[in-house]
């Protein structure tokens, strides 16, 4: 506990906007396990190599400069277990339960690409879920619609 960002993650906030910052800066020092900044803002460029690559779904990506302020809504994250980069699950559930506290503290709605049919976290249906039954509520949901989940545990975006 009491973990902060390294220069790079601190640089990967630059451009991104103001509550995600003060969020994400706010989880990192009250999460159990270490957790670094991967990506904030992202040029139309990147994005589209994403989608053809299959890594991106969307073109109308939040990590793109929004045009209503001209900063990115969006910050993907990874985390480390043991003092390695870690992309299992459970890593960025606990990472997410201190991003959501904060989210929750500061009153800044937020969205998580584990379970994209909530796109306001703060709301009353959903404030005391866990990072875990989020993601297991979007799973179950999507196949029990025949769908496949899309999980981007690593994204987070601002809600509406
Ligand atoms: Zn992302």
């Amino acid at each position: 506990m009491g973990y902060k960002f390294g220069t790079k993650s601190i640089t990967r906030l630059g451009g991104v906007h103001p509550d995600l910052v003060d969020v994400f800066t706010n989880a990192i020092e009250i999460s159990k396990i270490d957790f670094g900044i991967s990506c904030g803002v992202r040029s139309k460029k990147e994005q589209a190599r994403l989608v053809a690559s299959g890594a991106s779904k969307t073109m109308n990506s939040k990590h793109i400069p929004q045009e209503v302020d001209g900063f990115s809504h969006a910050i993907d994250i990874f985390c480390y277990l043991d003092g390695r980069l870690s992309w299992e699950l459970p890593c960025y559930w606990k990472a997410g339960d201190a991003i959501l506290k904060a989210s929750r503290e500061k009153g800044v709605k937020l969205r998580w690409g584990a379970c994209w049919h909530i796109y306001n976290l703060l709301h009353l249906d959903h404030h005391k879920k866990s990072c875990e039954e989020l993601c297991m509520e979007y799973t179950d949901l999507r196949r029990s619609q025949g769908k496949t989940p899309f999980i981007d545990s690593p994204h987070w975006e601002l809600g509406k």
